[in-house]
This record gives C-alpha cells, sequence and structure tokens, in this order.
C-alpha cells in the first residue's frame, strides 16, 4: 500500500508530532518562565537551568498525560487558559510599553493556547477513532474465523458420518449402517470372503 501526502499529513503520526513539537515548546516556556523566578533563589546559572528545564519537560509531559487521559470537560479549558496567560508572563505582558504590544502580545498568546488545545483535541479524537477501527476490525476477523471454524466443524461430521457408512476394504459407500454390514459380509475385497 503506497501512502499518499494527503495521507501521511492526515495521519495519527503527523498529529503525533504536532502534539510532541507543542509539548516542546510548552516545556521551553515553563523552563524560560522558572529561569526568571529562579534567578534570585539559584545563583548558578547551569543549575538554575538544569533545574527549570527538567521541571519544564516534567511539567509538560504531564500536560499531555492529563489532556490524552482526563475526560473531565472543564480540564482542558482549565489548561487552555493557563497556557495563554504562561504566555503573556513570557512575554512580560505587565512590563509592556504600549497598547499595541499588549493587544499584540495577548492576541499571540490566546491564539497559540487555542491552537494547542484544538491540537490536543484532534490528536485524542483520532487515537480514540483508530483504536475503535482497529477492535472492530479484530472482532469482526474473530466473528469470521468462528463462522470458519463452525463450517470446517461441520465438514468433519460429515466426513466421519461417510466414513462409517464406508466399507474399509473397497471404500464403497452406503446409506446406512445395515447396508454396509450386509455388504461387508460378501464384499469381494474383504479377506475373509477370499
Ligand atoms: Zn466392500
Amino acid at each position: 500500500m503506497k501512502y499518499t501526502l494527503e495521507d501521511k499529513m492526515t495521519s495519527l503520526r503527523a498529529v503525533s508530532l504536532a502534539v510532541l513539537l507543542y509539548i516542546l515548546g510548552y516545556a521551553l516556556k515553563i523552563s524560560v518562565l522558572l529561569i526568571d523566578i529562579l534567578t534570585p533563589v539559584i545563583s548558578n546559572m547551569l543549575i538554575r537551568s538544569v533545574a527549570a528545564g527538567f521541571t519544564g519537560v516534567a511539567l509538560s509531559t504531564g500536560l499531555l498525560i492529563v489532556s490524552v487521559n482526563d475526560h473531565s470537560k472543564y480540564t482542558p479549558y482549565i489548561i487552555a487558559v493557563m497556557d495563554a496567560f504562561m504566555l503573556l508572563l513570557v512575554f512580560d505582558i505587565l512590563n509592556s510599553s504600549s497598547l499595541n504590544d499588549t493587544v499584540t502580545l495577548s492576541f499571540i498568546s490566546f491564539f497559540m493556547a487555542f491552537i494547542g488545545y484544538q491540537l490536543i483535541s484532534v490528536f485524542v479524537a483520532k487515537y480514540q477513532r483508530i483504536k475503535t477501527e482497529k477492535e472492530q476490525g479484530l472482532s469482526e476477523l474473530l466473528q469470521a474465523y468462528s463462522e470458519k471454524e463452525q463450517v470446517f466443524s461441520e465438514l468433519q461430521q460429515q466426513i466421519n458420518e461417510l466414513k462409517q457408512n464406508t466399507c474399509e476394504y473397497c471404500e464403497r459407500e452406503f446409506t446406512s449402517k445395515n447396508a454396509l454390514n450386509a455388504h461387508k459380509g460378501r464384499c469381494s475385497n474383504n479377506p475373509k470372503n477370499i
């Protein structure tokens, strides 16, 4: 089977890749924010960056796991709003010099959070759909297998019945056990009759 570009673009893998990039971006955002916050607490730049980086990765991985597994109605919205606020903090919106900057940064923040939210929704929906399709395919296969097994056992039963009414010496078939027994007595291939 040859996959077209369209297949690849709409595949679960493409969505997964986008989600991973989003999560990576999310981790970087949290790290940048944490580096700022940790500056007065941890003076060593390397340790500060490592601490911020690990926390960023841990939090964003947690975000992904919660988004994918939590079926609560409000969680995605809360995460999207928090994401938007985090971006506002990363962009240092409280210290922005002009209204123009504030509006632009707010728009970018909410837009990015919205896209992230949509991305994770698409990912979850697509994953669920593919999982359901696979399960359905498997159950159809099992059904077909059990039907074939039924046919096979019926055939085997017919073979057994035929065998029961077949003369073991000349292999002629008879309609009943009695007819077979009568024949056996005079079958020319029966060693007893020779
Ligand atoms: Zn015979």
